[in-house]
């Protein structure tokens, strides 16, 4: 059983970013159970992932991860942002990124802390 949780999280503008993401970092992303919100997750499963998807969203999915983050189910969260949208679930993104700082959750919202994240031996390592 795979110790430690990853959130996967995309804007619509970001989608296909995080898919790529994923699936270059492949082997480091199968060491974890993956968790994601509704579209997100639907995606990156349709590339060969187990991801346990949550509602999508707007819907309340950032809010359910949120929620593992405080009962403390979720140790990364990447969650590729688009700063360009709106959101109708801005206060649920929020309270979602406030949760990773309440408790010290590492959070990539791009590509470029995402990369840090995966070149995180002692993430990965502790995972044994
Ligand atoms: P989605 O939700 O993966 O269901 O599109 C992500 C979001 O918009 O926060």
């Amino acid at each position: 059983m795979k110790s430690k949780t990853i959130a996967l999280i995309a804007h619509d503008g970001k989608k296909e970013a995080l898919v790529s993401f994923v699936q270059e970092h492949r082997a480091w992303f199968e060491q974890f159970h993956l968790v994601g919100t509704g579209t997100t997750g639907g995606q990156v499963a349709n590339t060969g992932f187990e991801v346990e998807r949550l509602a999508s969203g707007p819907l309340g999915g950032d809010a359910q991860i949120a929620a593992r983050i405080t009962e403390g189910h979720v140790h990364a969260v990447v969650f590729f942002r688009d700063p360009m949208g709106k959101h109708p679930h801005e206060p649920d993104i929020n309270m979602l990124l406030r949760q990773c700082d309440v408790h010290n959750i590492p959070l990539a919202t791009n590509v470029a802390s995402a990369r840090l994240l995966v070149g995180d031996r002692a993430f990965g390592q502790e995972n044994d």
